[in-house]
């Protein structure tokens, strides 16, 4: 895949063969800027204050070892009201929590797995078992490296990377803030050599008692930019930081100038406190690698999926096989995928493991569809109102695509992100991979999304949607040597029945697509003549009912729509009491489908046995049909308000009432909604089929 390989710092963007967007110029280039206007050297400073510095420097050093260098600026409220319920309340806990955590990496605790499995199952549930032409797979996480090297996740699933050498983070070289202020810099710096290892060593030399003889300079430059109002010489003491952490103990800078005033360059670390000149971008790829097998050797190298994708397209024929599905028809997996993100962030949103729901759609390609019907149908913009109109043998990749998309917004607005929280990217041809024909993703509008000029937000992605031709089976069966292509009757058929001159304009428009993937996807030593045959081979192959699908792919992030319907939830009330006090009070406005419990279940008083028998009774009868919460302490409005917090849709109370106290009440109980409050009575016989009508 040779125009894959670009992964050049001076190209004008650099495209990978997977979904991850493109890194462009200005994110790159703008780290070749230099800098050269000079100005006067500083003073050099006594050397008390520049040993109790050295000291200072050294205790700083010790704390930012024990601090969370990728720790992220908290800068968002309602994130932070988020995160800290999300905690409190059991949905998403820090992974390894009790060691430090570790970056990227979140657990979903008591209410998140039931709202994560929920999301999960209607996924599921819409995808496959309520559809005649979808059919389900789960494939291992660990599979032959040879599909990563087919699918171009060896060569090119990286992204750019800066690092500071200073203070050691990381970052996403099109992430980087841009940011203004004037430039220090020197040319080394002269100090004692650190004896053992590291810059946690102690400082030798206190108080005057150093031995000058044994001072080592270093002729490796420094930069950091100072922003704008802070004082200039805060540079020196920022270079001393960098150099003690290098190799010097008492660093003295020397060469030190400032340049020229900056604005809104992405050289430089954006950590206030730091501001040092970052390294040159580098492509890092985003795979974890590991080992098969005893022997830790290149041979055994294996990666953790960083999509659930590939699985599919891997086992296209065995499922094809076994279904009996013919295309158009679809597989579709849930599952764990592992990126190791050089910078993850946004709480969940950008996680170095988590969960994708994917489709595969497979469709007839349109010259095909041609053959056999004559024209290729597209389709009108659907109407939200009404319902998706259904999928018709005539339409080709234009239609299934839309199809797709306005199935995927369906799907979200059942589960209570209304359209209006949703925001859409259509990729531009600049954008988008070679091989691919459209790709539109949908977005959500979440806290931290950012705003565009006119302050409007268009939110962040939740799920992609692409017309991949047929790029990905092309490639493995380049790889595999297996063939991918299906047989098809109808076409076979309707072929020999086309004039010449259909026969022939649609062979050459196939012929010219396979060349052209055929070509972009070289394999080194490949002539164009061995390429002109396989492409005429390919195009041969549609007179005898033969071709290879294409694939529209609905790719959806299971944590990323987890927090999505997480801050779609969120909301808060503020009550004042006759005294003046006000308290804030969180209710989870979750959607009944995928709220964690579905029902709170509460006998009025828990030192009454004849209510909490009858209360438990209940609980009985709804369980085996869903998940329910049975709480029998604290007074009741504390037990809403906690039910609220968790997000449960529905409270049925068992009260004296329904133990016969009044006797036309009898069996019955009061059923209190979460959302406003009110309270209806409602015969037990009807609770099970009016919770159920609810929360399905
Ligand atoms: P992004 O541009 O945000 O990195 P992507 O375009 O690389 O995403 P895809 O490769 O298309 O993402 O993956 C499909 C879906 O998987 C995304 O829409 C998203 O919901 C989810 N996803 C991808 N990367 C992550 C991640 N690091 N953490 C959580 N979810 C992710």
């Amino acid at each position: 895949m040779p125009d894959e390989k670009c992964v050049s710092l001076t190209h004008q963007s650099v495209k990978f063969t997977h979904r991850r967007k493109i890194i462009h110029r200005n994110a790159v280039s703008k780290f070749s800027e230099s800098s050269k206007s000079r100005i006067p050297i500083l003073k050099s400073r006594s050397i008390l204050s520049f040993l109790l510095h050295a000291f200072v420097i050294d205790f700083c050093a010790r704390l930012t070892t024990l601090s969370d260098p990728m720790a992220e600026p908290k800068e968002n409220p309602l994130m932070e009201k988020i995160v800290s319920l999300c905690k409190r309340r059991g949905f998403i806990f820090q992974s390894s929590e009790i060691y430090g955590g570790i970056n990227g990496f979140w657990d979903y605790g008591p209410l998140g797995a039931e709202l994560k499995r929920n999301v999960k199952e209607l996924w599921w549930h819409a995808m496959t078992r309520q559809r005649d032409d979808v059919a389900g797979l789960e494939a291992t996480i660990i599979m032959s490296p040879q599909i990563w090297k087919a699918s171009g996740h060896v060569d090119t699933f990286a992204d750019l990377m800066v690092d500071c050498p200073s203070c050691k983070k990381r970052y996403r070289a099109d992430q980087i803030e841009p940011q203004s202020g004037r430039i220090y810099r020197c040319e080394g710096a002269e100090g004692f050599p650190v004896e053992t290892s590291g810059p946690t060593t102690p400082i030798k030399p206190f108080f005057g008692l150093a031995d000058e003889t044994k001072k080592k300079k270093v002729n490796y430059s420094y930069a950091a930019l100072i922003p704008f109002g802070k004082p200039i010489e805060s540079g020196r003491q920022r270079a001393k930081d960098f150099f003690f952490r290098r190799e010097l103990n008492s660093p003295n800078p020397i060469g030190e100038r400032f340049d020229e005033d900056i604005k809104d360059s992405i050289k430089f670390c954006s950590d206030p406190q730091c501001g040092t000149e970052l390294s040159t971008p580098r492509p890092f790829n985003l795979m974890f690698k590991t080992f098969v097998g005893p022997v830790e050797s290149d041979d055994n190298v294996a990666y953790l999926r960083p999509e659930t994708a590939q699985a599919i397209f891997a086992q296209f024929k065995n499922v094809l096989e076994t279904s009996r599905q013919r295309v158009p028809f679809g597989i579709a997996q849930v599952g764990k995928a592992f990126r190791n993100e050089v910078t993850p962030r946004n709480f969940t949103f950008r996680s170095r493991e988590f969960e994708q729901m994917e489709l595969e759609f497979f469709i007839k390609p349109d010259e095909v569809i041609e053959a056999i019907h004559g024209s290729v149908a597209t389709l009108e913009t659907p109407d939200p109102k009404s319902k998706t109109p259904d999928p018709q043998p005539n339409w080709g990749w234009q239609a299934w695509h839309q199809y797709w998309v306005e199935e995927r917004v369906r799907f979200y607005e059942g589960i209570g992100l209304d359209r209006s929280t949703l925001g859409f990217h259509v990729q531009t041809p600049a954008e988008l991979a070679h091989y691919a024909r459209a790709c539109t993703d949908i977005l959500f509008k979440f806290p931290f999304s950012k705003k565009d000029e006119s302050g409007n937000v268009a939110g962040d992605e939740l799920e992609g949607i692409a017309a991949r031709s047929d790029f990905d089976l092309s490639q493995h069966q380049r790889f595999s040597g297996k063939p991918m292509g299906v047989f098809d009757d109808e076409l076979r058929a309707a072929w020999a029945k086309l004039p010449k001159e259909k026969q022939d304009d649609l062979w050459k428009r196939y012929y010219d697509n396979r060349k052209n993937y055929l070509t972009k996807s070289a394999k080194p030593g490949e002539t164009v003549e061995q390429i002109s045959k396989q492409a005429t081979d390919d195009a041969n192959g549609l007179a005898k009912g033969q071709y290879i699908p294409h694939v529209i792919e609905p790719s959806a992030g299971v944590d990323r729509l987890i927090l999505a319907l997480i801050a779609n939830a969120y909301s808060e009330i503020t009550e004042t009491d006759d005294k003046g006090k006000s308290e804030t009070r969180v209710t989870m406005k979750f959607h009944p489908r995928v709220a964690p419990f579905k029902a709170g279940i509460f006998p009025l008083l828990k030192n009454k046995p004849e209510l909490v028998k009858k209360a438990q009774e209940v609980r009985e009868l709804l369980r085996p049909w869903m998940n329910v919460f049975y709480d029998e302490g604290g007074s009741i409005g504390k037990r809403y308000a906690r039910q609220d917090e968790a997000g449960t849709p529905f409270c049925v109370t068992i009260d004296f009432d329904t133990l016969g106290e009044k006797p036309e009440l009898l069996d019955t109980v009061t059923i209190r909604y979460r959302d406003d409050g009110k309270q209806e009575r409602l015969k037990i016989s009807e609770l099970l089929d009016f919770l159920l009508s609810k929360t399905r």
